[in-house]
């Protein structure tokens, strides 16, 4: 079963957010039948919008996460809430294949240049929004780049997935962020950074067998964390009829109209879940008042 923990240290201005999330990961390619460099890139950025998504307080709170580039995936669009709800969009889920030199999984090669787009809807009128360029491309360091740049707070994190070489189903798939909280010194500041010097690569620890709670500690000392909350995590799409119906309502009359006089229906697939919606031409003529 998938989950994150959430904690702090007990005497340092330091909290930390930990995912394991293989199951979900894996129904995220399987619902974008997605090739193994855009499962990394998506798979990575899914499970740090989680991540955020566990940092907002309220259960209506959603982040949405858009990594908008010039490589093959051209965008990745992810959603979670606090409650570990996540999807995710993937405009070019069939990339090739490119390894680096090490042997791994080249992700920066498929996303290119762009831009890190975050959207946290915590139901004040306007959404906050930030945006930084993407900077690595590896996407570990686009949303470190994104924590120092936009919300001014420093952070270690760490996101990987490993796939399955010959079937490219996910075998591994889990992530961290540390964040230095305000009022933090310099003292802080070296701590964490002799600590998450030694940090293993994310896949090599889940591959050891490591839970979230095993990967902080192979960090920091038992005696000076504290876990203060464990959320599940899975893979959630709450599209529905009514939403779709929003939807062509939207196209408006003119389109509506012709969708009618040409198809006589409409079927909807749903980006995040591959969920079809079929309208018949009677849902479509009740829609046509409205529009
Ligand atoms: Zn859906």
């Amino acid at each position: 079963m998938d989950y994150m923990i959430r904690g702090n240290l007990k005497n340092r201005p330091i909290r930390f957010f930990v995912i394991s999330a293989k199951d979900t990961i894996e129904k995220m390619r399987q619902i974008h039948e997605a090739m193994p460099n855009a499962s990394a890139c998506a798979g990575r950025s899914l499970m740090a919008t989680a991540l955020i998504g566990y940092t907002m307080k309220n259960d209506d709170d959603i982040v949405t996460t858009i990594l908008n580039c010039d490589g093959e995936i051209g965008k990745v669009t992810c959603t979670a809430n606090n409650k570990g709800q996540v999807k995710c969009d993937i405009i070019n889920p069939k990339t090739n294949i490119y390894l680096n030199e090490l042997g791994k999984l080249d992700v920066k090669k498929v996303v290119g240049n762009g831009t890190l787009r975050v959207i946290k809807d915590i139901g004040l009128r306007e959404p906050y929004v930030g945006e930084t360029d993407i900077v690595s491309g590896e996407i570990a360091q686009d949303y470190t780049y994104y924590f120092a740049m936009s919300e001014q707070t420093p952070s270690v994190v760490s996101l990987g997935v490993l796939v399955d070489k010959d079937k490219f189903d996910i075998m591994y798939a889990g992530g961290l962020i540390i964040q230095l909280l305000p009022g933090n010194t310099e003292e802080d500041i070296e701590y964490l950074e002799e600590k998450v010097s030694h940090l293993k690569y994310m896949t090599t620890l889940l591959s050891e067998g490591k839970t979230p709670e095993d990967i902080i500690k192979e960090i920091f000392n038992d005696e000076e964390i504290e876990i203060t909350d464990k959320q599940d995590v899975v893979y959630f799409c709450n599209c529905s009829r009514e939403k779709i119906e929003k939807v062509v309502i939207a196209l408006g009359k003119k389109e509506l109209e012709d969708i009618i006089a040409t198809d006589h229906k409409i079927t909807l697939k749903c980006h995040f879940c591959g969920k079809e919606y079929t309208l018949s031409e009677e849902e479509l003529n009740n829609l046509l008042k409205e529009a």
